[in-house]
């Protein structure tokens, strides 16, 4: 059996019950960065857990290995480093194939940092649409230019690097709507938690001011 556990998004207190006593059965863990889990399960004093490191698509030689253990009977745990696997985070490719190949899943839901960041956005979050990180390049600035005629609620991923590029990116394609509910959530769950609630006419300034640390979500209102 293959089971999908997330993982805290920073405070450890956030790890459910059943994935503590899923990780604690399992025969081993699959994950993106061993030292990220390995740490994980020092905490929950599971250190002698095996671990094995997955990448994605990329490892087509582990990802077989891994059904083969599956297929033999294995109860494999699938993480990430942090929050829902799969969510901008391997776990696709495994999921995938497990489901093809008609072995048992089962899902351990837990913290995603963009749910976290929608529910505390005091935003309308009935539909929303989450669009991961945004394209670095190829594609960037013709998403950012729809997101003025998206009528519902838009989520996304932003790192430390181009959270104020980003901020002003979005000043500028939402120029004509300078009302727009804009809400940025910074390392939610951690001791630096912050949730900045502002408008599109005032980002320019807050892209300036907002503290270029730690880790970004970025709620955009609906129309
Ligand atoms: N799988 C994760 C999830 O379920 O949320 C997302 C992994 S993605 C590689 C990492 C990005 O998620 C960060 O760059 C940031 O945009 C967002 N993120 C993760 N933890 C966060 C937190 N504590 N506060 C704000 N954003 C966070």
């Amino acid at each position: 059996m293959l089971s999908i556990i997330s993982t805290p998004i920073g405070n450890l207190g956030d790890i459910t019950l059943r994935a503590i006593e899923t990780l604690k059965k399992c025969d081993a863990v699959v994950c993106e960065d061993t030292r990220v889990t390995g740490g994980l399960l020092h905490q929950l004093a599971l250190a002698k857990k095996e671990l094995i490191s997955f990448h994605g698509y990329s490892d087509e030689g582990k990802l077989r290995m891994i059904l083969q253990r599956l297929e033999r009977g294995d109860h494999i745990a699938l993480v990430s480093d942090a929050g829902t696997p799969g969510i901008s985070d391997p776990g696709f490719a495994l999921v995938s194939r497990t489901a093809e190949a008609g072995i048992q899943i089962e899902v351990l839901p837990g913290p995603t940092a963009f749910l976290a960041a929608l529910s505390a956005s005091g935003l309308p979050i009935n539909h929303f649409l989450y669009l991961g990180f945004l394209p670095l390049k190829k594609g960037r600035k013709s998403l950012i230019a729809t997101f003025k005629d998206t009528p519902h609620t838009i989520v996304f991923y932003e790192s430390v690097h181009r959270i104020e590029r980003t901020l002003m990116e979005l000043a500028e394609a939402l120029q004509t709507q300078p009302e727009r509910n804009v809400v940025i959530a910074r390392e939610l769950t951690k001791m630096h938690e912050e949730t900045v609630r502002t408008t599109v006419a005032e980002l320019p300034a807050v892209a300036k001011s907002v503290m270029k640390k730690g880790e970004f979500v970025v709620v955009v209102g609906p129309l």
